[in-house]
């Protein structure tokens, strides 16, 4: 099947297809879409905020000293 190719805004999280948004940048080698210019400019201001992964919350700076 040709499932159509999809990415995900990740400031909003919003499906976008590659293929028609104009909303789009480049960041650590790889191609981001956003669903409006809007989210991109969120987006290129501070990249990292949107892209990390993993725990959500606040990131702790290590744990307590475990010993
Ligand atoms: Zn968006």
């Amino acid at each position: 099947m040709g499932a159509p190719r999809e990415e995900v805004d990740p400031v909003c999280g919003v499906r976008v297809d590659p293929a028609k948004t104009a909303h789009k940048t480049v960041y650590g080698g790889r191609v981001y879409y956003f669903c409006c210019r809007h989210c991109k400019t969120l987006f290129e201001r501070d990249p990292e905020r949107y892209l990390e992964r993993g725990s959500e919350g606040v990131p702790s700076d290590r744990s307590e000293g475990e010993d």
